[in-house]
């Protein structure tokens, strides 16, 4: 098959700790799983391993053992052939649970900023809580999505990726930008191919790197286009039933209506987000996608995008009728990082 479409979910709360464990991680994640597993597609889930190891400290959070909770459901993931990956949001390095909800270091919001060593610690204590809970018990084909895509400058973070094994980047979502000072990151100059060799920029192709760089599948389709499908996404639930939570990040008010208004020049540029994009929207991306890399020689990764947390009714039934379409799609398959990264001619 030509088109690998590879399904992805960040699995995490709100990135200020709020949300509900059960309604807003548990539920949606399981519910997204049944979808795919019904149409015979694998999920591959990108764990936010620095936010659960913090959970699993607290004797009181669903994940206190390995057959319940987080942990349960992380295992059951694994072993009904579904992919964990490491995802990292580095402001719950030294994360504190007050009565309040958590308390968390924004100034450590971009993995991009952090020095060496808190690099090392970050990588390293998010694949130690993977151990820890036995979890994956060798990670074969590691590949990484940096928290809030906020991964710039990369060259540091690719390097201790590489030290722990990690040869798979999938943070770059091209065309995308935001210039807000304290999440930002600038996707606007990037290959225009479906994956790309990289050594120290993931935004850079180079031959000579030992890593890939396969992006999320990001298409322009068209500030009305976009629009519509924005307001569609909005007129519904945007949030798993039961589910509450908070956007709030490490941004000042002013640097936040910065974000916003970037976001606005930059409606139009979308990623193949399946828990917020209606089912016309995914379908219509996929095709402009699919036929911008027909010519292409190898096969080509699709790299759908879904957060538990705002994965929500609405987008079960869009995720439902985007796999309706799929499953009658010539020359389309579902697939995983390592199984497609086999039909291709890379050897990284
Ligand atoms: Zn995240």
């Amino acid at each position: 098959m030509k088109y690998h479409l590879i399904f992805t979910l960040d699995y995490e709360l709100f990135g200020n700790g709020s949300g509900c464990i059960d309604k807003c991680l548990i539920d949606p994640t399981a519910k997204c799983q049944s979808l795919l597993e019904q149409a015979g597609a694998p999920l591959t889930v990108f764990v936010e391993a620095l936010e659960l190891a913090n959970f699993a400290a607290l004797k009181n959070e669903p994940i206190r053992s390995q057959n319940q909770g987080i942990a349960a459901q992380l295992r059951l993931l694994h072993e009904n052939g579904h992919k964990l990956e490491l995802h990292l949001h580095p402001q719950w390095m030294s994360a504190q649970k007050k009565d309040t909800g958590w308390q968390l270091d924004y100034e450590k919001w971009r993995i991009g900023d952090l020095s060496d060593t808190e690099i090392t610690d970050c990588v390293n204590g998010g694949l130690s809580f993977f151990s820890e809970f036995k979890i994956q018990r060798n990670m074969n084909s590691p590949v990484f999505r940096a928290g809030g895509w906020a991964m710039q400058p990369s060259g540091k973070v690719l390097k201790e990726l590489y030290k722990a094994g990690i040869r798979i980047d999938s943070t770059v979502a091209p065309g995308a930008y935001n210039p807000s000072k304290g999440d930002w990151f600038d996707f606007r100059r990037t290959p225009n191919l479906p994956f790309w060799r990289i050594s120290d920029n993931i935004c850079q192709q180079n031959e000579q790197g030992g890593m890939l760089e396969v992006p999320i599948a990001t298409e322009n389709i068209g500030r009305r286009t976009h629009l519509q499908a924005l307001k569609e996404h909005r007129s519904g639930e945007e949030f798993p039933l039961g589910c509450f939570g908070s956007y709030a990040g490490p941004n000042s008010k002013l640097q936040a209506i910065k974000g916003k208004f970037a976001k606005l020049v930059n409606v139009g540029t979308a990623m193949l987000d399946f828990s917020t994009l209606p089912s016309w929207a995914l379908i219509d991306l996929t095709e402009r996608y699919m036929s911008r890399f027909a010519g292409f020689e190898d096969t080509i990764p699709i790299v759908a995008i879904g957060h538990n947390k705002n994965f929500s009714r609405q987008s079960e039934e869009n995720l439902t009728d985007y796999l309706n379409w799929a499953n009658s799609c010539p020359d389309l398959t579902y697939s995983t990082y390592e199984t497609w990264l086999k039909t291709t001619t890379i050897n990284i």
